[in-house]
């Protein structure tokens, strides 16, 4: 009997010394996995030929970068404390094979990418909501994430390279509406706080999407996957 305790003692602290050896992956660790695995399952649901590989970096600038060159995706230590779900770090990298899959197009197109950024982030937003639903994620997400983040100059203050918060958002949004209802009718982040804040300073924008495709009377249609 007296074996049979000793057996189970040694079994036990077998077990959580493995278990101990799972916990020792380092934070930064943890975050290089969790990105490298979302992004690779945002590639292959989406059948994306082209390479590209994902990156935890330690910069605390609030910010995500695909390098145009090399084709790595970046996710900032600074971001991460603006996302609270798998579906949110999809959305971020989602925006960013989005510019992948331009930089791959080559040189030239490399160019007017630099030359042209705002319509370029504008395209990465929308094709992002594209690659997120085809990846089983939540295309809402995208909107709730640039709440949180997106800036808000007035045109004329503006030296960024990205579009106004608003104009993105009600571009998104937008995007939602006509290709992607059933995630806004049957919406899982209608009780999220930044969510809410987005219905609550878009109350103009949604109003006039909602007319224009009332008068083209084109409905959205129930299509969630
Ligand atoms: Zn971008």
């Amino acid at each position: 009997m007296k074996k049979f305790f000793v057996c189970l003692m040694v079994l036990f602290i077998t077990a959580s010394a493995c278990f101990a050896d799972e916990l020792r992956l380092d934070r930064e660790t943890q975050y290089q996995k969790k990105i490298m695995a979302i992004g690779f399952r945002i590639l292959n649901a989406n059948q994306i030929e082209q390479r590209m590989t994902f990156y935890y970096s330690p910069n605390k600038n609030v910010n995500a970068v695909t390098y145009l060159t090399s084709k790595q995706i970046a996710v900032f230590k600074g971001i991460l404390p603006f996302l609270d779900s798998d579906d949110e770090i999809a959305a971020i990298l989602c925006h960013e094979i989005s510019h992948g899959i331009d930089a791959h197009k080559g040189l030239w197109r490399r160019l007017t990418m630099t030359m042209a950024p705002k319509s370029y982030e504008l395209k990465a937003d929308k094709r992002g909501i594209d690659l997120m639903v085809n990846a089983g994620y939540n295309p809402v997400a995208m909107i709730v994430v640039l709440n949180k983040i997106a800036e808000e100059p007035n045109w004329f203050e503006t030296s960024s390279s990205h579009p106004n918060g608003s104009e993105r958002l009600a571009a998104l949004y937008e995007y939602i509406y006509t290709k992607y209802p059933a995630y806004l009718i049957d919406n899982d982040y209608k009780n999220n706080l930044y969510y809410q804040n987005f219905l609550l300073t878009s109350k103009d924008a949604r109003k006039t999407i909602k007319e224009k495709y009332q008068k083209q009377s084109i409905k959205p249609v129930n299509n969630k996957k």
